[in-house]
Order: C-alpha cells, then sequence, then structure tokens
C-alpha cells in the first residue's frame, strides 16, 4: 500500500499547493486521481516521486508511507528502487535516442532484470519492438507517450504514477492506452492514473479521488462516482 497522510508542499518556500492531502493506493489496485487543471495533482505525483526538489518545491507536513514506511525525503532513484516508477506529463523522452536506447535508460535501477523487463515491455507493445532501432523522436505522440510508459516499466515497478497519459492522443489511441493500463495492472503493478478524461480514468479504477486547489474534495468508489449525477456536472465536467 502506498499512503499520503496529510500532506503539505510549497513552491519557492511560500506557495502553498498540497494542503493537507490523504489518499490510498492499497497494492493491486488501479486509483484515479481528478481534478481541474492547477488544483496540485501534478504536484502530489511529484511529492510520491521525490521530484519536488527539482521543480523548487519541498514537502512541509505530514507524510508518504510505502508498505507503512516512511519514504518522503528519498531520493527519486531511491524511490525507484524500493518500487515507484512515474511517467511524467508530457512523455520527455530521448528524441535522438532510439527507442531502445530510451527503454534501457529506464532500467539503470535494476540492471540485472534489464533483459527480462525489455522482454515485457515488447511483450506490451510490439510496435516499440518493431521500431526498436528507430529515433524515439520521430514517433508519433501517441507512441511517444507509450515509450514514456514501457521506460517506466523498464524498473520493474510495483507502483506506476501515470500523469495524464491520455493528453493531446486521439479518441483511438485514448482506447489503446486505456486497455494497456488494465493489462499492466493485471500484470500486477499498482497504478495511481492522474487523468483530465474522468469518465475513462474512473471506468478502470477501484477508487477515485477528486482535488480542488490543493485538497480532497471527494473519496469515493470510482463506480459510486461515475453513478452520481451532481458529481459528474459539478466535479467531472462530464454532465
Ligand atoms: P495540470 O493538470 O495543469 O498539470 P495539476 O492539478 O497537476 O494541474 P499542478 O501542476 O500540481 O496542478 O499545479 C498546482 C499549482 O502549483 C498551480 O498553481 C501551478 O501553477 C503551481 N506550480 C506547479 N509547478 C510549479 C513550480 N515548479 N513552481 C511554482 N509553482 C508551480
Amino acid at each position: 500500500m502506498l499512503e499520503v497522510r496529510n500532506l503539505e508542499a510549497v513552491y519557492d518556500d511560500v506557495m502553498l499547493v498540497l494542503r493537507g492531502v490523504s489518499l490510498r493506493v492499497p497494492a493491486g489496485s488501479v486509483v484515479a486521481l481528478l481534478g481541474a487543471n492547477g488544483a496540485g495533482k501534478t504536484t502530489l505525483l511529484r511529492a510520491l516521486s521525490g521530484l519536488l526538489d527539482v521543480h523548487d518545491g519541498e514537502i512541509t507536513k505530514g507524510s508518504v508511507l510505502l508498505d507503512g514506511e516512511p519514504v518522503h525525503g528519498l531520493l527519486p532513484a531511491q524511490l525507484v528502487r524500493r518500487g515507484i516508477s512515474q511517467v511524467m506529463e508530457g512523455r520527455r523522452i530521448f528524441a535522438e535516442l532510439t527507442v531502445e536506447e530510451n527503454l534501457k535508460v529506464g532500467a539503470h535501477t535494476a540492471p540485472r532484470r534489464a533483459a527480462a523487463n525489455l522482454e515485457r515491455v515488447y511483450g506490451l507493445f510490439p510496435l516499440l519492438k518493431e521500431r526498436r532501432k528507430g529515433v524515439s523522436g520521430y514517433l508519433s505522440g501517441g507512441e511517444q507517450q507509450m515509450l514514456a510508459v514501457g521506460r517506466a516499466l523498464m524498473s520493474g515497478p510495483r507502483y506506476l504514477l501515470l500523469d495524464e497519459p491520455s493528453l493531446g492522443l486521439a479518441p483511438a489511441l485514448v482506447g489503446q492506452i486505456r486497455d494497456l493500463v488494465v493489462e499492466i495492472n493485471k500484470q500486477g503493478t499498482t497504478i495511481l492514473l492522474v487523468e483530465q478524461n474522468a469518465a475513462m480514468a474512473l471506468s478502470i479504477s477501484t477508487h477515485g479521488y477528486v482535488m480542488e486547489t490543493g485538497k480532497i474534495v471527494m473519496d469515493r468508489p470510482a463506480a459510486e462516482l461515475l453513478a452520481d449525477e451532481d458529481i459528474k456536472e459539478f466535479y467531472l465536467g462530464l454532465g
């Protein structure tokens, strides 16, 4: 279980962006984290993957627990070794490297399992295998998104944090991403899914959280969120 308790975080020492967030991601689940732009979802993922520092941010209160042990304050590479891997918004692959080189970058914390993890990733994404010698910058947006997910899987994570994987993708590709998230979860990886596409995210999640200006304002089983007309209209823009 990955658990966030009463977390507060600031940018540039002053701007309070997380205001006491609590959230639980039980092992084996897919949990959706929803909310408008600027609510703090990306900031929460950065806090979980140790990347706040890089963005001049800092946790000022609260804790992050992995299987009951505090892990806040650990460096990104240490968190990856503990089994938490993040796919950042905007893909951020190395455009000038080949597909396979990009994937191998993701394996640096788990070099002994690199070959097995590469096979797993190629099994999930046959297209990446076909294009493995191609320069990544020439891949389409959807393919680059798959490469970013594949790279995060190269460390063999137990927990995968996905930041808006469907952003900017055509509807047909959104369906593919959805199916992949389901498949990755089936293979044993727990998933925290940040999405603007609330309907897609909730359709594959066990639980959903809605964030608003740095706070969790809704915390319910995904099926309940999807069934509630008021919530759909006011919080999820699905009315
Ligand atoms: P989005 O969907 O737009 O990514 P979000 O819910 O993920 O939204 P965050 O990106 O976490 O929200 O942003 C929360 C707030 O923190 C916003 O007001 C944003 O402008 C601010 N913020 C984000 N990154 C930084 C940073 N590096 N320095 C200062 N402020 C930041």
